[in-house]
């Protein structure tokens, strides 16, 4: 890789899509070992990060109605509200756990589950993550349809990870030269799914594991393409992912969403981005439900975890980084997931290099 810096006499920046990656290479130190010409940058791949704050109001109003019951992954619950009179009273599903609305679940099943245990309750399922998670939601959505359970519905928040990177690239202020891209999302949609970011946008993209000698070669194998001036798509994840992906998964998804604008923290409104349940379905939807529109809210004040998001902004750069806002503390959802880029840099970044992160500010 240093032979390939020096090859192209400039600084190269690589986009990490991918949470789990952003983690792997503080937590296994590879950022420290990789030449200085090479800045890496956290991308919008944290499923809880890139929720926009209305949906996360949207939920808390919800878990403040005595009819709900709000079923969710573990990783959101301490995503902070922000509180606005007549609306979201602020706190978070963590501070609502003692009235009993608030169920912690490990799969979408358990929330069908919880639904069929407690027939006087409506059961909100919180429906957050990229193509990896959107078919297990799509499992469950079939199966309350086959078992017409009524007291069962979701609050779709599915997101689609290529129009992110486009609304990226489509940034007069990204400098990006390369992807990383991520390993789980591409075992459902397949390597072959970036092949229009390295057509279109003349980026190359390289799935990676996780392990940190995969993700070593990742990184090599897009200096290899760069200095070659290749765009394209690719894996080095050869194991589980394939150039089209999961079909089935592919297929399930396709029965039970359709692609539709969606908001994303930091991003805006991105076009077909977010999965929204087909008409079909349209009776599990919690927005419909409950008679609900898409709201825009700006992010808690002072937190920069947009511009996180989108590879514009360092951590430590964000006044609040490690004063005001701490993973005990969390002021945006970039410190409250253990995937999230704040997060990752507080537990590694800090402490051999100061406050300021890692030192080159890589
Ligand atoms: Fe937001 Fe905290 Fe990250 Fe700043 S350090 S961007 S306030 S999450």
């Amino acid at each position: 890789m240093d032979a390939t810096c020096e090859a192209l006499g400039r600084q190269i920046n690589i986009m990490e899509v991918c949470g789990t990656h952003t983690v792997s290479l503080f937590r296994n130190g590879i950022r420290s070992t990789l030449p200085r010409q090479i800045k890496l940058l956290s991308g919008p791949g944290c499923p809880v990060c890139v929720t926009d704050q209305g949906y996360i109001d949207t939920v808390l109003e919800l878990a403040d109605r005595p009819e709900c019951v709000i079923a969710t992954y573990g990783d959101m619950i301490r995503v902070p509200g922000k509180s606005r009179k007549g609306c979201c009273a602020g706190g978070s599903l963590e501070t609502r756990q003692n009235t009993g609305n608030v169920k912690i679940i490990l799969s979408s099943e358990d929330a069908l589950q919880i639904a069929k245990e407690n027939q006087d309750k409506i059961v909100v399922f919180v429906a957050v993550g990229f193509e990896t998670t959107a078919p297990a939601t799509a499992v469950v959505i079939q199966q309350a349809a086959k078992e017409n359970i009524e007291n069962f519905c979701i609050l779709s928040n599915h997101k689609l990870v290529i129009p992110a990177m486009k609304a990226i690239l489509s940034m007069p202020t990204n400098k990006i030269d390369a992807f990383l891209c991520p390993g789980h999302v591409s075992v459902i949609i397949g390597y072959g799914a970036f092949k229009e970011i390295a057509e279109q946008y003349k980026k190359p993209c390289v799935v990676a594991g996780f392990e940190p000698m995969q993700i070593i070669e990742g990184l090599a194998e897009i200096c290899r393409l760069l200095i070659e001036c290749k765009s394209e798509a690719k894996s080095i994840y050869t194991a589980v992912v394939t150039e089209k992906g999961n079909i089935a998964a592919q297929k399930i998804i396709d029965e039970c969403f359709e692609p539709a604008d969606g908001l994303w923290r930091g991003l805006g409104n991105i076009k077909v981005s977010t999965l929204k349940l087909r008409e079909q379905y349209s009776k599990f939807d919690a927005m419909r439900r409950f008679g609900l529109t898409e709201k825009q809210v700006e992010e808690p004040t002072g937190c920069h975890c947009g511009e996180v998001l989108c590879g514009l902004m360092e951590p430590p750069e964000c006044q609040l980084f490690g004063q005001v806002c701490t993973p005990q503390t969390p002021i945006g959802p970039c410190m409250v997931s253990s995937e999230g880029a704040c997060t990752a840099w507080f537990k590694y970044g800090r402490k051999k290099n100061g406050a300021n992160g890692q030192k080159n500010g890589r």
